[in-house]
């Protein structure tokens, strides 16, 4: 148990203020009203396991071990009692390190800091390599309560002296698998090494292998440890139902469910969101297209949610959008689809969705949006459920087309078995009297087509790059996150600007080229660049731009900000078995 004057704040659940109106799922739970009420405000409806076993130790001063993946709801979990703490302690001295192993998620974790701390005013830092410093070192100068930041360039700061951390009260360690796989080892213990003893300390990892066990024995102190979702679901108890997932990247996932509802066009479907706002935006959106869909959440009023299942029951609603909660007390009726918006933060929340459909024998249908980084989710899920789960890609506006084609043939064929059609021979004859007699059947199946919105321009969604179905692992530590190496490798090009950030002009904003000296003539496909930088460099294959290939060279678009790395490492690294030439493209070369 850590000493209580580093826990000012820390309320028992009985004890703990309730925010008005407020299910009292996350009350209970003993966090404090402010943060109740922006819990309130961005939609949350209940805890998800992860935050309803972790908050309570956490307020409570504990250290924690917690095994859980992205998608748990795992951020929050930790998030929400380090802001308690850190609202109370002196401020604008760092009192709190969230320890990251990349630079996307020191600014999706920072953010999130952002969002739960906006009433209590909480200021939080990302750090990250690949990033100028000095920015960083103003900014941290001007005082902070929250730095989250990658290991490499936390020791960078602490070594310069910029970042302190002897007022620090917790440490979180996110995704600390990931961090040991980049080989930040050594760089976690010197930092906690020269954190306070009395600070508390939080470990979360989606794999518990001996060595996060061993770093917990030498940073935790008596933690309380919470695994999620390690049971297997019991045979049987997940539905027959045909499970698909389809990856893709968070902007375009309000497009993704528009293309999959118009692909699937269910008969009724319910719709699954995590909160209430997700749940009121996909309503609209959804109307706007011209679905039939109503939302169900814990904000409406009973009368309100009668009337809505009353029109789901007798068919005028196709589409019923809800959250977990609002579902559960609901007797729906058998549905044909069930979509979840987003991963179910935990197994059992999946099973229970999907089995609104494939009941009594009838056939149903369950699909997923997943995002890359909720791939692992997925695949405990079917892991657990032990049933699988395809993962494939947004299907295409081309598919989409054929799809509505193929499904106006088969009206068209119920309507010529069904005859009856001598008031429409007329219009046919006097048109075969002066047309082709195909033309004009087509011509009725473009009108018809138009009808249903076959001609209206559909939003682009760009296939989600990955390699066996999965985003590659980081493979190891990038490069420069090391403030070490970054420092010293840090060449200037002609013009005296530093490699890597060359000036701005033909080209899509943040991304460059990088000009490797081997093309088609030498063997080399697109698979092995992609190989090659993902794996030398450490770099996620997701963020690999278009690759042009020539016979003698080939034009890599990266994102300007690891370009610099991804030179380094391709340099190092044989490509096909050649040292070869790598460099900064730049694009009046071309001309
Ligand atoms: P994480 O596992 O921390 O990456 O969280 C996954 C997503 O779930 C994030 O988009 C959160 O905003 C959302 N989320 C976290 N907790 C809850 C909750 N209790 N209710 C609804 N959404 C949540």
């Amino acid at each position: 148990m850590k000493a209580d004057k580093n826990h000012p704040s820390t309320a028992s659940p009985a004890t703990a203020p309730q925010a008005k109106g407020f299910s009292p799922g996350f009350a209970a739970l003993g966090l404090e009203a402010t943060l109740l009420t922006t819990l309130e405000t961005l939609g949350y409806e209940e805890p998800t396991p992860i935050q309803r076993e972790g908050i309570p130790p956490l307020l409570a001063g504990r250290d924690l071990l917690g095994q859980a993946a992205t998608g748990t709801g795992k951020t929050a979990a930790f998030t929400l009692p380090l802001l308690q703490l850190v609202a109370h302690a002196p401020r604008r001295h760092p009192s709190a390190l969230i320890l990251v192993p990349t630079r996307e998620l020191a600014m999706q974790v920072s953010e999130a800091v952002q969002r739960y701390g906006k009433e209590l005013r909480i200021a939080v830092l990302a750090l990250y390599g690949g990033q100028a410093i000095g920015p960083q070192i103003h900014a941290l100068k001007r005082g902070v309560d929250v730095v989250v930041a990658t290991p490499g360039r936390a020791l960078d700061h602490i070594r310069r002296r910029t970042l302190e951390l002897k007022h620090l009260h917790i440490v979180v360690l996110d995704e600390a698998d990931e961090m040991l796989d980049m080989g930040f080892a050594e760089d976690l213990d010197a930092i906690l090494e020269q954190t306070p003893a009395s600070r508390q300390t939080a470990l979360f990892s989606a794999t518990m292998p001996p060595r996060i066990a061993s770093i917990a024995r030498r940073h935790l102190k008596d933690p309380v440890e919470v695994k999620i979702a390690r049971e297997p679901v019991k045979a049987g108890a997940a539905p027959r139902v045909h499970q698909t997932a389809y990856l893709v990247t968070r902007p375009y996932k309000v497009a993704a469910l528009a293309r999959v509802l118009a692909m699937l066009s269910p008969k009724s479907a319910l719709v699954f969101c995590r909160t209430r706002l997700e749940v009121d935006e996909l309503t609209a959106m959804l109307n706007g297209r011209g679905h039939r869909a109503e939302a169900i959440h814990g904000g409406l009023s009973q009368p309100q949610r009668d009337r809505v299942m009353q029109a789901f029951r007798a068919g005028q609603i196709e589409l019923l959008v809800a959250t977990d909660v609002a579902a559960r007390g609901l007797d729906i009726p058998h549905v044909s689809h069930v979509v979840n918006y987003d991963v179910p933060s935990a197994s059992e929340v999946y099973v229970h969705r999907i089995g609104r459909t494939g009941r009594a024998g009838r056939e149903g249908a369950a699909v997923t949006l997943v995002e890359p980084r909720e791939q692992r989710l997925m695949r405990n899920i079917e892991q657990l459920t032990k049933s699988r789960i395809e993962i494939i890609a947004v299907p295409t506006v081309a598919d989409l087309r054929a799809k509505r084609l193929e499904r106006m043939k088969a009206s068209i064929q119920e309507i010529l078995a069904a005859g009856d059609l001598d008031r429409f021979r007329v219009v046919v004859e006097s048109l075969t009297a002066r047309f082709d007699p195909v033309e004009v059947a087509a011509a009725a199946v473009k009108l018809a087509d138009r009808s249903q919105g076959g001609e209206r321009a559909e939003d682009e969604i760009p296939a989600v790059r990955g390699r066996n179905d999965e985003a590659p692992r980081m493979a190891r530590r990038p490069p420069w996150e090391s403030g070490e190496r970054a420092r010293s490798a840090m060449t200037k090009d002609r013009e005296g600007r530093p490699q890597g950030r060359p000036s701005r002009g033909g080209r899509s904003a943040g991304m460059v080229k990088v000009y490797v000296g081997a093309g088609r003539t030498a063997g080399v496909r697109p698979g092995d660049l992609v190989g090659a930088i993902a794996n030398e460099a450490g770099i996620n294959a997701n963020v690999i731009g278009a690759i042009e290939m020539t016979d003698r060279f080939s034009l890599v678009d990266v994102p300007e900000e690891l370009a610099r790395g991804i030179i380094e490492a391709l340099g190092r690294t044989r490509i096909k078995g050649q040292k070869v030439a790598v460099r900064l493209f730049h694009e009046k070369e071309k001309a």
